[in-house]
């Protein structure tokens, strides 16, 4: 990195919080947000007057559910039919809706009208938090930053988030899985020149990865990954909000299902009981005014908690084993077992991945709130030629098989899951019928045998093949795998050289350029009206303050018997008279706040110059 250049952040952006960290003097900094937290909720909220984001969205949550958006990034590059995504419709108390191509859009109330925001663009408005919270805290613009994903996400989803990068005004130099950041994070200080193999567990709010890596000091070569990407602590939070909708209904012959700010409030308070229980062992559920002024009133303990979520917490041994498979690996190859993301507290969780690994102690060296976004900006720094760091270097593999559809709707593999990036593979195919003059190319991900039991990713069609009988002429497909885990695929007839190309970004799960576009000019317009309103309100407050230290001094000055009276209370008059128009002027102009405030200024420099 040159001097006096603005260096590039890592951001995590996490289904339930996010974290941004950069590199300064060689050393990570995580970054606390304005109100002193080193994380930030995954939260917009929309009101009649404003949009908010991160704690104070969270903040206001219970009283506007309806137009309060988290869990964003698990509706990321899917399709508004995903079952994953039919089954929580139900919980969010959000509205989701499909937009005329399949896609699921937030529908919320913003500033008396009715909009419809992607996935996307919530998550540009996560990013563009971060970048401020970044900003104010190094005291220039940020452009460059690294974004994490998780390691299992698809090419649809990847692509999802680079778009949310350049709505939010981001140049994402990278992205980068998150258990590799994490594995990063956890590698970066011990410097070790042993070669050692780690597995990462990373269980956040949404989307749970497992990785294998082997590592030697700053070389990480990514062995194996596997997860879900549907699958975190937010399923367990569900988990209990449908358990004590039961219990309401039993107990209080009441459904609060289409109640979204009961469901609002009970979330809020299944959460904090889950997180409390990984360290106590009984917890209270209480929700004051639940529903018609009625309280509820509950209990939970941990051996509840596991009987309601035991599948759960089995499921994630799963990609354990998967990831230890595919690595070629026994528990015994594995030197340190490292903890990333929040829900690894989780008491129960830990003993199933210990009893796993012949109790073996787990490594939670590192933070699980911060990890992924501290290796992300080593990852930053490295990339972009930060000399305070040292270099490091990472092999990354892609998480499913890439293939296509071929006759008897099976999946023929190209790309095998676990590949090294990036990673290129060629593969002909003939036709199949006689005189054949264009093959439709369909692209699919998933380990399954029949291609419909696959991901689709998208399609395309190869026209202008020379007529020939059936098998003779061939067709060449090509598939290229970027860093950043994303495909472009290739087709080509080998006789004409005719080919097509496709960038899978340009089909399922992804959005139009042109709604991109649409959708960066709208965030600043948007931008410049948080902007507008942060001004207003800091206008107004201080304004208020000044009211308040003028009363105050005229106090002393009474006291001290420095003034005449009959001069106090003029200058007590004005004050009084100030706090009248403000609690008359709410939605007063800045110039107006201003304006009063100029005015009252002099009031106080004409009294202290008497
Ligand atoms: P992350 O995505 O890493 O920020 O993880 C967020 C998830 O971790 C949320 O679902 C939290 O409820 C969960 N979490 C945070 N702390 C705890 C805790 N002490 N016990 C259980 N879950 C927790």
């Amino acid at each position: 990195m040159a001097e006096n250049q603005t260096p590039a952040i890592g951001i995590d952006l996490g289904t339930t919080n996010s974290c941004v960290a950069v590199v300064r003097n060689g050393r990570v900094e995580v970054i606390a947000n304005d109100m002193g937290h080193r994380i930030t909720p995954s939260c917009v909220a929309f009101t009649d007057e404003e949009r908010l984001i991160g704690d104070a969205a969270k903040a206001q949550a219970v009283h506007n559910a309806d137009n309060t958006i988290f869990d964003a990034k698990r509706l990321m590059g899917r399709k508004y039919d995903d079952e994953n995504i039919q089954k929580r419709i139900e919980l969010w108390p959000f509205n989701v809706v499909e937009s005329s191509s399949g896609d699921p859009r937030f529908r919320v109330e913003y500033k008396n009208e009715t909009k419809d925001f992607s996935p996307e663009e919530i998550s540009a408005m996560i990013l563009q938090k971060m970048k401020t919270i970044a900003e104010t805290y190094i005291g220039s613009p940020v452009k460059d930053a690294v974004v994490t994903v998780p390691a299992y996400f698809n090419d649809s989803q990847r692509q999802a988030t680079m778009d949310a990068g350049k709505i939010a005004g981001l140049n994402i130099v990278s992205l980068l899985n998150e258990p590799t950041a994490a594995a990063i994070a956890y590698g970066f200080d011990q410097k070790k020149d042993l070669k050692q193999n780690i597995l990462v567990f990373d269980l956040g709010g949404g989307t749970f990865d497992v990785a294998i890596l082997s590592m030697t000091e700053n070389d990480f070569e990514v062995i194996a990954t596997s997860g879900d990407t549907f699958l975190g602590g937010s399923d367990i939070d569900e988990r209990l909000v449908e358990h004590f909708s039961k219990e309401i209904k039993k107990k209080q012959k009441m459904d609060i299902k289409d109640d979204s700010k009961a469901l609002s409030k009970l979330r809020i308070a299944c959460e904090r009981a889950k997180r409390n229980l990984s360290s106590s062992k009984k917890e209270p559920i209480l929700v004051d005014s639940l529903f018609d002024g009625n309280d509820f009133k509950s209990s939970l303990n941990r051996a509840r908690l596991m009987e309601l979520c035991s599948d759960l917490f089995k499921k994630t041994m799963e990609p354990v084993d998967a990831a230890l498979t595919s690595a070629k690996m026994t528990i015994d190859d594995i030197d340190e077992i490292v903890l990333a993301g929040g829900s690894t507290r989780i008491p129960k969780i830990q003993e199933l991945l210990k009893e796993k690994f012949n109790n073996r102690k787990l490594n939670q060296s590192i933070n699980p709130d911060e990890a992924v976004a501290y290796g992300a900006a080593l990852h930053a720094a490295s990339k972009t030629g930060d000399k305070t760091i040292e270099n490091i270097k990472f092999v990354d593999v892609t998480p499913m098989t890439l293939g296509i559809n071929v006759l008897g709707n099976l999946m023929s593999r190209i790309i095998p899951r676990n590949s090294k990036l990036p990673a290129t593979r060629k593969k002909k195919f003939v036709t199949t019928v006689d005189y054949q003059t264009g093959v439709d190319i369909k692209v699919y991900e998933g380990e399954r045998l029949s291609s419909d039991e696959n991901n689709l990713l998208g399609e395309f069609s190869l026209e202008n093949i020379q007529p020939a009988k059936k098998g003779v002429p061939q067709i060449e497909v090509t598939f290229v795998v970027d860093k950043n885990g994303i495909l472009t695929v290739t087709a080509e007839d080998t006789a004409t050289g005719s080919n097509e190309e496709i960038v899978i970004r340009c089909n399922k799960g992804r959005l139009p350029k042109h709604e991109v576009e649409r959708m960066i000019t709208e965030a600043k317009e948007f931008q410049k009206d948080d902007e507008k309103r942060e001004k207003l309100t800091a206008a107004r407050h201080e304004l208020e303050t000044l009211c308040v230290e003028l009363k105050d001094l005229i106090s002393e000055q009474r006291d001290q018997d420095l003034l005449e009276n009959d001069e106090l209370d003029q200058f007590m008059d004005v004050c009084s008279e100030t706090e009248e128009w403000l609690a008359e002027n709410e939605q007063a102009t800045e110039e107006e706040y201003r304006s009063r405030y100029d005015a009252l200024l002099e009031v106080k420099e004409r009294m202290l110059s008497n």
